[in-house]
């Protein structure tokens, strides 16, 4: 299973970094050995003094497929979660300045968060769904998916014309404004739609 990520997906969250507006989808994989097991704590990494979360909306691929058009892409998927991309935010900073290569920044143990799971079927309308995350119970990111600059259908058809997706793997779909720190004792927690999808102790 891979998990696919979109990166710079929402206007506000470009600006909050400073980074430029992309042409083309920012695409990045990480690996399956970063999926946080279920129920587990996240144990922030001795290499990294600047963890930040980003709360994304996630997509199930149901089935194989490659160069998928936009008009199918609602076939390869059944369910929408929320998750957390977690980002070494100042081995980021570091990689991306001599532009080098992220994985070490996304891709480490425990870095992907993915939470329960909804049929697509619960959403009235895919492009338009809220969700946010707390941080001790304080409100630090909210976003709508209709604030995406690539939509979920539009970014299937993309990803596929250069990998082939196949059933299990996850699209995360890119954060909204409003990343920001953990700390040791913090506790986070997601929703869809004020459905609660997962909660998770930093340590
Ligand atoms: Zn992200």
């Amino acid at each position: 299973m891979k998990i696919i990520c979109i990166g710079r997906n929402y206007t506000a969250h470009i600006e909050e970094l400073q980074n430029e507006r992309p042409v083309d989808p920012v695409v990045f994989i990480k690996p399956d050995s970063s999926v946080l097991p279920k129920e587990q704590d996240f144990y922030i990494p001795e290499f990294s003094n600047d963890i930040h979360y980003e709360v994304e909306v996630l997509v199930k691929i149901k089935k194989v497929g490659k160069h998928i058009d936009q008009k199918f892409a609602a076939n390869y998927y059944d369910e929408i979660g929320l998750g957390i991309d977690f980002t070494a935010r100042d081995l980021q900073q570091a990689l991306k300045e001599k532009g080098l290569p992220w994985e070490k920044a996304k891709g480490f143990d425990g870095a992907t968060v993915i939470g329960k799971w909804l049929p697509k079927t619960a959403f009235k309308d895919l492009n338009n769904i809220n969700f946010t995350l707390s941080k001790n119970n304080e409100l630090v990111q909210q976003g709508n998916t209709s604030l995406m600059l690539w939509k979920i259908d539009e970014l299937i058809a993309y990803v596929s014309t250069f990998f082939t997706l196949k059933k299990g793997d996850v699209l995360f779909t890119g954060t909204p404004a409003g990343v920001g720190r953990v700390k040791t004792n913090d506790y986070l927690s997601g929703s869809l739609e004020n459905i609660e999808m997962f909660q998770l102790n930093i340590k």
